[in-house]
């Protein structure tokens, strides 16, 4: 048996592939429980109000949403902001727009050699490139 420190009230547990003990787990689930029905009751409850309503701290709500576990948001709630352009979206952290603008910049990123990248720029990234290879 393996002993651990919960990851979330840091008492000393015996592990079992799970960084938080037996208590904050069933705790944890207990919430989630609680925010998922109020949903269903409540579609298009804003985080404070569910926080309010179930006494789950908003930022474990959060938790819930951008690791997707609240699937009930499909159906119309739009309680999370994008990072990026602050758009209302329904779970994850970027809305399909930015999502998308960022793949683009993304690929312009690891792909310099375009109509894009001229002169001066283009040869600060080749030049860039070039180091990385030799290493
Ligand atoms: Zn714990
Ligand atoms: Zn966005």
């Amino acid at each position: 048996m393996e002993l651990k420190n919960c990851k979330k009230c840091g008492r000393a547990f015996a592990y079992k592939g799970i960084p938080v003990c037996g208590r904050c787990k069933s705790d944890d689930e207990d919430d989630f429980t609680k925010v998922k029905d109020y949903l269903y009751d409540y579609p298009g409850a804003t985080i404070r109000e569910v926080s309010d309503e179930t006494g789950v701290n908003e930022k474990q709500i959060l938790r819930y949403l951008k690791d997707s576990r609240i699937e009930i948001i499909e159906e119309g709630n739009f309680i999370l902001d994008c990072e990026r352009c602050e758009k209302s979206i329904r779970s994850g952290r970027f809305c399909d727009v930015c999502l998308s603008e960022m793949k683009k910049e993304f690929r312009s990123v690891i792909k310099p050699r375009t109509e894009q990248a001229k002169g001066k720029e283009k040869m600060y990234i080749t030049d860039k490139l070039k180091r990385k290879e030799k290493r």
